[in-house]
């Protein structure tokens, strides 16, 4: 459907309420039918449960993976694993510049600076021009992960991007996610047996400690707690 941002805002305000109490297949059964190939979801391999559940109900769904350049290895894995094994269109979308431009530009290190001038270059920014060709997009955000995620809907509208953002397993408990995986097979980054509760670019991202919440080690030495994805 082609849709104008009014008629996006209006479907969203409205499916919002409607599927507070639907499961996380109806929900994204709902995006792929109203928005066919003008929806994806987008992951950061931590797992592989959003694209799995895609694969599932809309097959050939388009999977968005901001490729930063300062991941590690494990995510890439799991990415070239979902790749391998589902049927869906995994897109890595990457920055402008190489990390290697951005230094000779900003200097080295801007993660350890200015981290959301980074997050801007190397995830804002991609993530905003692989969303152009999207009227709506479903990420993994889990109410329980961190406060500031606590009152997550499972659909709204972005009026800062025009978007219908879809938050399929909002409701989910960590505990639902690991019956998921258990029943599906689905791929896990090792990196969360390890001791990290939320795995983002490595300079980034430290393991937590005991009574943490699951993102408290990302940005440990900033007061920062969400890349500047989710509005
Ligand atoms: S998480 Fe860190 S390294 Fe990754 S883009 Fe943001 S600031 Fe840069």
């Amino acid at each position: 459907m082609t849709a104008t941002t009014e008629q996006l805002a209006g479907l969203a305000d409205r499916a919002g309420p409607e599927l507070e109490g639907a499961t996380a297949e109806e929900i994204v059964r709902w995006a792929a039918d109203l928005f066919g190939s003008r929806f994806c979801v987008t992951s950061s391999f931590a797992d592989g449960v959003l694209a799995h559940l895609a694969s599932r109900v809309a097959p050939g769904t388009d999977v968005v993976f901001l490729d930063t350049g300062l991941h590690f290895p494990e995510t890439l894995r799991v990415r070239e694993q979902v790749a391998a094994t589902l049927p869906v269109r995994v897109r890595s979308v990457r920055p402008g510049l190489t990390v290697g431009q951005q230094d000779g530009e900003y200097g080295p290190r801007l993660f350890s600076r200015a981290p959301d001038e980074c997050c801007a270059l190397r995830k804002v920014e991609p993530l905003e021009r692989a969303l152009a060709d999207y009227d709506a997009w479903a990420a993994g955000l889990r109410r329980d992960e961190s406060p500031t995620r606590s009152g997550t809907p499972v659909v709204h509208f972005e009026a800062s991007r025009g978007k219908v953002k879809v938050n399929p397993i909002a409701t989910w408990t960590q505990a639902d996610v690991d019956a998921y995986v258990s029943r599906w097979n689905i791929p896990v980054n090792p990196l969360l047996s390890r001791g990290y509760g939320s795995v983002g670019c490595w300079p980034c991202t430290r393991r937590v400690k005991a009574g943490e919440d699951h993102r408290a080690g990302r940005w440990p030495l900033f007061d920062k707690t969400e890349c500047g994805l989710h509005a």
